[in-house]
């Protein structure tokens, strides 16, 4: 395959960013320039305060980026860190980065439609098509293009349409390698992968181009993980995996429901038919709903993509399963509008966790957002927003256009003892670690308990310090150890089912 030397990647965002840094450092010899419009958002990438927050990404942005960083702590490193060159480039330039590019990668934001054909379903391909444009305007002839956003199936052809008409003659190759990264956990799944998925035109320079992005990725991936496959599967695949993975949460979140009216015990249930192969542990956490910038989307686009193809019972069945995305965040919301009676007036609600997950501060479709629009009609005194990672700015763009013009009901704290400050109760909205309550101490128990809200609420056990409550939607995840920083253990408010050791023992200490 041809040697690629030098990448632009198109778009620093969630994905562009941390991919290209992971490309980098495995890479070493290959110079990767991440390509965007937004000049504050490559500021940031060029600064100390990186724009997006993903557990291990600083270490690898600085290697790949910042020019040798001796520490004089570790020799091995230090030598490691001297031999090496910054191959990891952030800019704004769009001709200079395009035109010396062998290869470029397109990882701008794909959001749904709002308006005109398919409005709410299709997908907004205006960042998609924008960077094409620049492609076909700047780069070389025979540089490989690789789609990385997550784009409707036949997007491949599209672009080279629009390339035979405006670079009429010239060979570019097009491909697909969907990225598969989790936010909060974006290194780990980029350094360590369960696939890759390339997807190319079955042609020969179709292949040779899918080999050279696969030699790649062979610098750190086993080549037995690396799958080629044509273009159409490789992006209908990026759908599919989303929306199989979203139809789980909502499966087990519509069995919460069911929980919640009888005795049953939803953790319970999702441990029992976890533990069947075919089903399998994971992913059946019920909660407040999937959000985040991509399942509710890449569903919309395969509901959108079922019914053009004329299979409406095709797109019923998917579209369900956003539907009942929504009805779950807003039965949660209700559920304290009940306990307080219908009547909020002159509460303090505290929101912990913003972000649509542990470990990043995206804030993009959270469910956060919803639950507050619920609470915020009802007038409570104060709604207090704490989240460790998300901007203010962020939150606000997620709240705003529910708000109304006298905002002050909502505030957002950068101390979680400030946000829980005389609140009444405590809406648990993300699985942060700092959230975790640690068991309180007592003889017997090995993990303390901890009432998850539907029972609370039934059984009525909470058992609260002055008139605090702490709502989750689920059970907060146990700790048995003490978290580094534990944001409550000031409030004493957990939910506990046994009484408190009065003794000295061993197992309290
Ligand atoms: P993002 O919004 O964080 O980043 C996109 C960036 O592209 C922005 O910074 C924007 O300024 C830039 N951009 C848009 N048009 C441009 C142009 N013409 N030239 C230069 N820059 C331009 O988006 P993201 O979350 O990184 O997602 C990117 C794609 O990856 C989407 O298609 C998404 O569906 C897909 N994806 C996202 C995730 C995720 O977890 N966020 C995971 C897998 C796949």
């Amino acid at each position: 395959p041809r040697q690629i030397k030098r990448i632009c990647v198109i778009g620093a965002g969630y994905v562009g960013g941390p991919t290209a840094a992971v490309l980098a450092l495995y890479n070493p010899d290959v110079r990767i320039e991440v390509l965007d419009r937004d000049q504050r958002r490559i500021d940031r990438w060029q600064s100390g305060h990186l724009p997006i927050h993903e557990p291990g990404l600083n270490n690898i942005v600085r290697a790949t980026r910042d020019a040798s960083r001796r520490t004089g702590q570790d020799e091995a490193q230090d030598a490691e860190d001297v031999r090496r060159q910054p191959n990891l480039f952030f800019t704004t330039n769009s001709q200079e980065s395009i035109s010396n590019a062998d290869m470029i990668l397109l990882a701008v934001n794909t959001p749904t439609k709002m308006d005109g054909v398919g409005a709410g379903r299709a997908t907004n391909m205006r960042a998609l098509d924008g960077s094409v444009n620049d492609v076909a305007l700047y780069a070389k002839p025979g540089t490989i293009l690789v789609e990385k956003s997550t784009v409707p199936c036949g997007t491949a052809q599209r672009i080279r349409k629009t390339l035979d008409s405006l670079r009429p003659g010239e060979e570019f190759e097009i491909l697909s390698n969907p990225e598969f990264l989790a936010e909060g956990t974006a290194v780990k799944n980029l350094m360590n992968p369960d696939r890759v998925i390339i997807g190319s035109a079955d042609t020969p320079s179709g292949h040779l181009a899918a080999a050279a992005l696969a030699s790649l990725y062979a610098a750190w991936i086993p080549t037995s993980q690396i799958v080629t496959i044509n273009a159409w599967s490789s992006e209908l695949c990026k759908l599919v995996a989303n929306a199989m993975l979203a139809q789980r949460i909502t499966s087990i979140n519509s069995v919460s429901a069911i929980c919640e009216a009888t005795g049953a015990n939803v953790d319970e249930v999702a441990k029992s038919i976890g533990l069947d192969k075919r089903i399998g542990p994971q992913f059946l956490k019920a909660g407040l709903g999937f959000g985040g910038s991509c399942f509710r989307k890449d569903i919309a686009s395969l509901t959108y993509l079922a019914e053009s193809l004329g299979l409406d019972e095709v797109a019923e069945y998917w579209d369900q399963v956003n539907t009942y995305n929504e009805l779950q965040r807003k039965r949660f919301a209700r559920k304290v509008v009940k306990r307080y009676d219908g009547d909020l007036s002159g509460k303090k609600l505290a929101i912990l966790g913003f972000a649509f997950k542990k470990d990043t501060g995206d804030a993009r479709e959270s469910p956060a957002a919803d639950v507050i629009k619920t609470l915020y009609d009802e007038q409570p005194a104060e709604i207090a927003i704490f989240d460790p990672y998300c901007n203010e700015e962020d939150i606000l763009r997620e709240i705003q256009p529910f708000m109304s013009a006298d905002n002050s009901m909502i505030k957002i704290y950068a101390d979680p003892y400030q946000a829980c400050s005389g609140a009444n109760a405590i809406l648990v909205v993300n699985e942060n670690d700092q959230f975790k309550v640690t068991a309180p101490r007592r003889s017997g128990s090995v993990s303390g308990q901890i009432t998850p809200l539907e029972k609370s609420f039934e059984e009525g056990s909470i058992s609260s310090v002055s008139d605090t409550e702490m709502l989750s939607p689920v059970s907060p995840p146990v700790s048995q150890t003490k978290p580094e920083k534990d944001y409550l253990a000031g409030f004493d408010i957990a939910l506990v089912t046994s009484p408190p050791c009065l003794e000295d023992c061993p197992d309290c200490k």
